[in-house]
């Protein structure tokens, strides 16, 4: 029987470490009141998303991130949603802005999340780090991956020289993966609605990751014996309980490592939240300052 991965525990672990590196940042002369803030945004009702919501400013106050949370009418406008941005990427004080999806159906997330800042796109979904990711640059990386990424950390199993399969390609979840899974030299598939066999790529994997939101979308059996299974995706059954993809009670006497639904990936989450939201403070406020003009670009060298 596989080992369960407990993302509760190990998202306990990176929410003490970051309440530590807050710590001894305050500790530098200088830098006694140093607080990273993190403005959250949530338009409309959404039930699931005002608990999403609440959970995340509630970890940020837990590990010392200010959370400045904004609610706006499910009426909202672009512009209106777009200005508060606006004011946000212009505040010190603010270092990471979340913009919580989905957005009611009159708004367009793709044109907002472009007007967020990129350095301070906690959630990794801005075009310019989504493309340093692709370029194997540095950046912030989407938060449910890279929980994804620490998870398979956990279990202890190399990622490099195996073959993963990921399933599905949102630009939130499986296309940022397979680049994570790729710039770790794994062999990985990406498979999606349109896949041929689906079951015949995850019989030959070492890594399966899937974040389709289907219950049962794959099949306990179709998994390798001694295989790593994390499991993205959400769903409520009839009874209100949350399911993921994979038929777990199969899955796990098969597997080597598997991530449950609920307490696998989703505090992972927001524990990567937390982290980006550090990371651009840090990088914001005790960055040194660029070398002086001149000394930067040298320009290209004409062969
Ligand atoms: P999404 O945009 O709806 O993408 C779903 C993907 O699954 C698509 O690429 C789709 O293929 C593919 N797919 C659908 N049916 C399939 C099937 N039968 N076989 C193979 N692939 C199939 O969703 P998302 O935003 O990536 O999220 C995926 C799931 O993860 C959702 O359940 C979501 O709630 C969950 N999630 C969890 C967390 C967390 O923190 N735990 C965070 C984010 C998302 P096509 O591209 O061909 O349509």
């Amino acid at each position: 029987m596989g080992v369960v991965l407990d993302g509760k525990q190990y998202a306990r672990t990176v929410r003490q470490g970051l309440r530590e590196r807050i710590a001894r940042i305050r500790h530098q002369p200088g830098c006694h009141d140093w607080q990273p803030g993190l403005a959250t945004i949530l338009v409309g009702e959404d039930p699931a998303s005002h608990a999403y919501i609440s959970t995340k400013e509630k970890a940020c106050r837990e590990v010392g991130i200010v959370p400045f949370g904004h609610r706006l009418p499910p009426t909202a406008s672009v512009d209106e949603v777009g200005a508060l941005i606006g004011r946000l990427n212009a505040r010190p004080d603010v270092h990471g802005i979340l913009l919580q999806l989905p957005l009611p159906d009159h708004l367009e997330p793709a044109a907002l999340i472009e007007a967020i800042q990129p350095d301070k796109d906690v959630d990794g979904l801005h075009s310019v780090n989504q493309g340093r990711l692709l370029l194997g640059q540095a950046g912030l990386r989407p938060c449910t991956p890279l929980g994804v990424i620490h998870l398979i950390g956990q279990s202890g199993m190399a990622i490099e020289g195996k073959r993963a399969v990921v399933v599905g390609r949102s630009n939130l979840v499986g296309k940022p993966l397979a680049l994570l899974l790729l710039e770790r030299n794994a062999t990985v598939t990406t498979c999606h609605s349109h896949t041929a066999n689906i079951a015949d790529h995850i019989r030959q994997a070492d890594l399966v990751v899937t974040a389709v939101g289907q219950p049962n979308a794959i099949k306990g059996d179709w998994i390798k014996h001694g295989a790593c299974v994390i499991d993205v995706g959400i769903s409520r059954s009839p009874d209100g309980s949350l399911r993921g993809d994979v038929e777990f009670a199969i899955a796990k006497d098969r597997a080597a490592y598997i991530s449950p639904v609920p307490g696998g990936v989703g505090p992972l989450t927001v524990a990567m939240l937390l982290a980006n939201t550090v990371q651009t403070a840090e990088e914001q406020t005790l960055t040194p300052a660029p070398p002086p003009e001149g000394e930067g670009w040298k320009g290209i060298e004409v062969l």
